[in-house]
């Protein structure tokens, strides 16, 4: 595979030294793909705690400032994560939303991505490193910093695997794939192989927090394959649940989630 977009959550974040074994994921995986982008989200309760903190200052924090205070909850993460790749003798380079391209709406905190222009990390793509990018981030058509609101990453990760023509967008968890019911509650459960994106969405509507809707949404739209897999186990037995469809994708056509599959590619539909 070409290009892959790998994501790592909050949970894959509690702790300095985190970082050093996700690094050695990426390392794993840019030894067979050519083109490695990394999605990252906050570290654990970071985000919720930025939130807290700025309730404490303001009762009901302007969004615009809101935004400026979490987005930067995902750059803690990138900056460091890309430390570690460097420790480990790893070219990588970090993005914020913006740099990244990825344009949304005005709707500060809950902002949807209308196009992906991800040029400078195709060039550092080109030059061989591996790109890291704050999730849930991006910037408005009037050119300020916007979240697209709790859970964001998800998004951040598709939208960036069908602007770069991804062969699969790999989310990381931590649990070994997505389940019927919740796995922490019910014991001996085992994990689905495959699943269409409507029985994904089917399951993650009765609240399952496996993925976000919007990014499920999205990669249904555009055909992306996608895996749900663990952080925490590797190598052994089951190795993720697949999501996906039997339609195939078409590259040309690229939808975000302000284009309605009808309108965007007329062409070839
Ligand atoms: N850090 C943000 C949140 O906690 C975005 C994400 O995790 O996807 O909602
Ligand atoms: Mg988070």
């Amino acid at each position: 595979m070409e290009t892959l977009v790998l994501k790592f959550g909050g949970a894959a974040f509690s702790k300095a030294v985190d970082f050093a074994s996700i690094a050695d994921i990426i390392i794993e995986h840019k030894k067979h793909t050519k083109n490695v982008v990394i999605v990252v989200s906050a570290m654990k309760d970071m985000t919720t705690a930025l939130i807290e903190l700025s309730k404490s200052v303001h009762p009901s924090p302007p969004k615009r400032e809101q935004d400026m205070l979490v987005s930067v909850g995902e750059r803690i993460s990138m900056s460091l994560l890309a430390m570690a790749l460097h420790v480990k003798g790893v070219n990588a380079v970090s993005f914020t939303g913006s740099q990244s391209g990825i344009i949304t709406n005005t709707d500060h905190a809950s902002a949807l991505i209308q196009d992906v222009k991800p040029y400078r990390i195709q060039e550092e793509l080109v030059r061989g490193n591996v790109v890291i990018v704050a999730g849930f981030q991006g910037m408005s058509v009037d050119k300020e910093i916007t979240t697209l609101g709790r859970g964001g990453s998800d998004t951040t990760a598709v939208a960036l695997g069908v602007a770069l023509d991804a062969g699969e967008v790999i989310f990381y968890k931590d649990v070994l794939g997505v389940y019927k019911k919740d796995p922490k509650e019910y014991a001996n459960l085992m994990p689905i192989s495959y699943l269409h994106y409507i029985d994904a969405l089917a399951i993650v509507r009765t609240g399952a927090q496996i993925l976000h809707s919007r990014a499920l949404v999205l990669a249904e739209k555009n055909h992306i394959p996608l895996l749900v897999t663990s952080f925490k186990t590797r190598g052994e037995g089951f190795s993720g649940t697949q999501i996906g469809s039997s339609m195939q994708r078409d590259v040309q056509c690229k939808y975000y989630e302000l284009q309605s599959v009808k309108v965007a590619c007329p062409a070839s539909h």
